[in-house]
């Protein structure tokens, strides 16, 4: 669990899934993780801040104890339905003792909640959050009609990079992380080892992050130092956990997996 006060971030993945969920998550893994069962894809920082809150979050925030009223924000990465539940998000608000912040591209339009303060975030602008991290949002190649957006979060001169959904990298986004030397990035690994597959435009595979990454490391978005995790696999089209972690872990990279704690 996290230790705070000797770390920056505590990154829990709540969930790494792409939509095509285990119907054993409704059996055998009701009240646990599995590494070959994997949630809607979200993450919890520092106990308190949700990137994303989609079908399986409250479930994966059940498992690990999180009460819903230790939220303070949710940041959105856009709105397909594994990512952005408003009736999940209206819930979690309604446990919390003061207004739930929800960061969201600002063209994206939800209903008014309860509770909610919305916070419309403007592409390529950087805000501060209450505990003093700079949040960005960065333009994502990923379906258009959901806003989607990429996440720099920084603080104490930590850097971390959340990039689900979207496939490789826009203009706009290399050249505002150019020279960033993250110290750790989620890529969307939605596709596995194989070539043709027709999401390209939208997810990445395994082979275009093992093409992407050394060309990260030239403009210095990331550096050997850089903690490179895989997440927002599809299970039908990916090898088991165990097999895709020793595919990605011979070009420096790891696969995320549900209730994966990592500490920055
Ligand atoms: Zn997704
Ligand atoms: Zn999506």
């Amino acid at each position: 669990m996290c230790n705070t006060s000797e770390t920056t971030f505590c990154l829990q993945f709540l969930g790494t899934c792409a939509a095509d969920f285990s119907k054993r998550l409704q059996t055998d893994y009701k009240n646990c993780f599995d590494k070959d069962a994997r949630r809607s894809s979200a993450m919890l920082i520092n106990e308190s801040v949700l990137v994303d809150c989609g079908v399986h979050t409250p479930e994966s925030l059940r498992i690990l104890g999180i009460p819903s009223g230790q939220i303070t924000d949710v940041i959105v990465t856009h709105l397909h339905g594994d990512h952005f539940q408003a009736a999940h998000i209206a819930a979690i608000a309604r446990e919390c003792s003061s207004p739930l912040r929800l960061w969201i591209h600002r063209d994206a339009s939800v209903e008014a909640m309860e509770n909610v303060r919305l916070m419309p975030m403007a592409p390529l602008e950087t805000y501060c959050m209450a505990d003093g991290t700079k949040l960005t949002g960065l333009p994502a190649n990923h379906a258009p009609e959901a806003f989607p957006q990429h996440l720099l979060l920084e603080k104490d001169g930590k850097k971390i990079f959340y990039g689900c959904d979207g496939a490789w990298f826009l203009h706009p986004t290399y050249r505002f992380l150019r020279g960033a030397k993250l110290d750790l990035a989620v890529f969307d690994c939605t596709v596995g080892d194989y070539e043709g597959d027709l999401r390209f435009a939208e997810h990445n595979s395994i082979p275009m992050i093992r093409l992407m990454l050394p060309s990260l490391r030239t403009v210095k978005i990331i550096n050997d130092q850089t903690a490179i995790y895989l997440s927002h696999l599809a299970p039908s089209l990916h090898k088991p956990h165990h097999e895709t972690e020793e595919i990605v872990r011979a070009f420096g990279a790891h696969v995320a997996y549900d209730g994966l704690c990592v500490t920055v």
